[in-house]
């Protein structure tokens, strides 16, 4: 007997090595197997006439196999057969490469459904290597079909039917984390069948129905999460922070703080005198100057006599702090250190032995901060960076070796309050609206790949007057296979050495390679050792290079506009007029609407709102762009009404039974959720 822990091979068609594939993309039991959710879906149950056939588009038709089908051999390696199809409207011909057995399994008078991209003309139309199968099959063809995100070695093919194979074995024993109660109040389908449709679904409404219970599910657990997490803080008495002069700070900064700033400063430090643990949220467009009012809140801590942490979600941007911050407060009197996944083992000994007898008070690194064996004298003050990148239960953790710190949270994320609300648990929420003074917004433009060689004219001529490059690398997915970004980066970044750019020098980094060789590229990039940067998304977040003045970004219309908005803030950091140029030649309508704010506007919060309003509700036929970590389905800038409705029942459900003795499964799986690993890290 099979059960949700059940290793994945025991699926047929499941051996070693496609066990391998799909550990790739963390499946190997059934639980996770049948839950790798479609990333989207081709709706194939209208079948249409020969003569409705539109070239360059895909579609379905139903036709009879008019004669034998015939094979002929192009050259080595190389067969096509060839089959005359009709209906009562025309002719199709179908050709297929390398599938010589059709040639048999084509019968003469026999009507096969084919689905695939129509070519040719009015009078003729033709179908090459469509999917083939027996009129009222219904496996690829007369219904919703899933499409999976794939790897190496595992298909759609493979996918579905071991799905459908792992859902046969679990359907029945499927634990169900809504209580009766909550899903009849909210009209939710059961477990059975929102998996069941969730991949095979027998319609639009089915598909719907599934995804609504699936996304409730998620929401609901997440805000019975956060609500416990909030639940037990309440009551949290802590010792005040006394007053503190903060004279001496600000007179070290090399420049005033913006009114912003200092309006956040002030709101956080008035939260730590307050006697109850700070829990706040400080939210600013990129660049506006986050660092700085964390910076405040440490100096503050330090000198109420206790310490400190910023934990940031990548080792370059861990980094990046200490180098910027380090000099800065050690010459007030702070010792700091810095530690991260590379730190020698010896430092890191030592620098666990020195928090421990509190003879640091500012450690700044990454999730090391929060690893076993590492343990502060007095942890008054935890600082996050880019939040969004950190899933719930590490932001617990690094509070849990400390006495019930103060916590500030800082995310570049515009996100609308009530989401925030929801999203952060209780936390009050800064904004820092301003930027520093002297910013040029930066020069957006969106061209067709046609402009390549326009393009980088223009990154050789601000080159010419010093300035460097960060260029986002093409990658494209073939047959819906997640891109492999290495092999993107490294060829992209070799061509453009050679043939383009010989005589500058071309760095790459992308998300695969150790964080010491990662941080080695960008340590050289920041120095101007290197002109231009090829990279993925890596340089999302936070790095800070005043000299890059020019964002190039390939194939733009794969990212979503806050990606892109945090990505063009890389640039326009320092005193240069900075460009960001974005690359596509996507012809839909939305992309292009996409792309076009971005040149229209370079405020995060508009950017934001846009996102929401173009995105929509009920896009689940077409790609989804981002979640957050532990949402597979819900998507928090659409489902809007769904959160409030889970975020109701949870609370309901909570003040009945706060220990959710009625429904093991869901504190099961709030176990399971809130202790997950680091496995959103880079
Ligand atoms: P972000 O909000 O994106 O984290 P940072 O804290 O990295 O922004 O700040 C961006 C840049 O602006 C840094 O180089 C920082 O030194 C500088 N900066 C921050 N505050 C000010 C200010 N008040 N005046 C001038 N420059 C500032
Ligand atoms: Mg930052």
């Amino acid at each position: 007997m099979a059960d949700l822990n059940t290793d994945v091979r025991y699926i047929k068609g499941i051996g070693e090595q496609r066990a391998k594939a799909l550990e790739k993309l963390g499946i190997t039991d059934l639980r996770g197997l049948i839950s790798w959710f479609p990333r989207r879906y081709d709706d194939r149950t209208q079948a249409k006439k020969i003569s409705e056939l539109i070239p360059g588009e895909s579609a379905c038709v139903a036709a009879m196999i008019a004669s034998p089908p015939t094979v002929s051999h192009i050259r080595k390696g190389m067969d096509l057969v060839k089959v005359r199809a009709v209906d009562d409207t025309g002719v199709l011909d179908v050709t297929f490469f390398n599938q010589t057995w059709l040639k048999n399994n084509l019968v003469q008078g026999e009507t096969y459904i084919f689905y695939g991209k129509a070519e040719g003309n009015l009078l003729r139309k033709t179908m090459a290597s469509p999917i083939v199968e027996a009129e009222g099959r219904r496996e690829f063809t007369g219904r919703i079909v899933p499409i999976y995100p794939l790897t190496a070695g595992v298909s759609q093919l493979i996918l579905s039917r071991s799905i459908r194979q792992g859902l046969d074995a679990c359907a029945d024993i499927l634990p169900d984390v809504l209580p009766d109660s909550v899903r009849q109040e909210h009209h939710l389908c059961r477990i059975e069948y929102a998996y069941e449709n969730i991949h095979f679904p027998e319609s639009p409404e089915a598909l719907d129905l599934a995804r609504r219970r699936l996304a409730f599910e998620e929401l609901f657990l997440f805000t019975i999460g956060l609500q416990r997490l909030r639940n037990r803080r309440e009551t949290v008495h802590v010792p005040p922070c006394h007053d503190v002069d903060m004279g001496a700070f600000y007179d070290s900064l090399p420049f005033t703080l913006t009114d912003a700033q200092r309006r956040c400063v002030e709101e956080a430090l008035a939260d730590m005198r307050s006697g109850a643990p700070m829990n706040r949220l400080c939210q600013g467009d990129v660049g506006s100057g986050k660092t700085m009012v964390a910076a405040a809140c440490v100096y503050f801590c330090v000198k109420n006599g206790r310490q400190a942490a910023l934990m940031a979600p990548t080792e370059i941007l861990a980094k990046q702090h200490y180098a910027g911050l380090a000099p800065l407060l050690e010459n007030l009197g702070i010792r700091c250190a810095l530690l991260t996944g590379s730190t020698p083992a010896k430092t890191k000994r030592s620098i666990a032995e020195q928090l421990t007898a509190g003879e640091i008070d500012f450690a700044i690194g990454t999730h090391a901060l929060i690893t076993e064996g590492i343990a502060y004298r007095d942890l008054g003050l935890v600082v996050t960076d880019e939040q969004h990148r950190f899933g719930v239960g590490q932001r617990a953790a690094l509070a849990a070796k400390g006495e019930h710190p103060h916590t500030l949270v800082m995310s570049a994320t515009p996100i609308p309050r009530t989401l925030a609300l929801i999203l952060y648990g209780d936390l009050e929420v800064s904004v820092i609206d301003q930027l520093p003074p002297g910013r040029q917004p930066v020069e957006t433009y969106a061209v067709p790949g046609s402009y390549h060689q326009r393009v980088y004219n223009f990154i050789r001529k601000l080159a010419a007057e010093g300035r460097q490059t960060y260029i986002v690398c093409p990658m494209v997915s073939e047959n819906d296979e997640l891109p492999d970004e290495r092999k993107a980066v490294t060829e992209y970044a070799k061509k453009l050495q050679a043939e383009v750019f010989p005589d500058l020098k071309v760095a790459f980094v992308h998300g695969k390679m150790k964080a010491k060789e990662k941080d080695a590229v960008m340590t050289a990039f920041a120095a101007h050792e290197t002109d231009i940067l090829v990279s993925t998304t890596v340089i999302e977040v936070g790095v800070d290079v005043p000299n890059a003045a020019v964002m190039v970004i390939e194939n733009a219309e794969r990212f979503g506009l806050s990606q892109l908005h945090q990505l063009r803030g890389r640039v326009g950091r320092g005193k240069h007029q900075s460009y960001c140029i974005l690359i596509s030649d996507n012809q839909n309508e939305e992309t292009r609407q996409r792309l076009k704010v971005m040149t229209k506007t370079t405020d995060g919060f508009k950017i934001a709102e846009e996102d929401l309003r173009l995105r929509g509700p009920g896009d689940f036929f077409g790609q989804r762009q981002h979640g957050l970590p532990g949402l597979k389905i819900a998507d928090i800038g659409c489902d809007t009404q769904l959160l409030q409705e889970a975020r109701q029942a949870a609370e309901t459900l909570l003040a009945q039974d706060p220990d959710l003795t009625s429904c093991p499964a869901a504190a099961e799986r709030l176990a399971e959720l809130f202790t997950q690993a680091a496995d959103t890290l880079n």
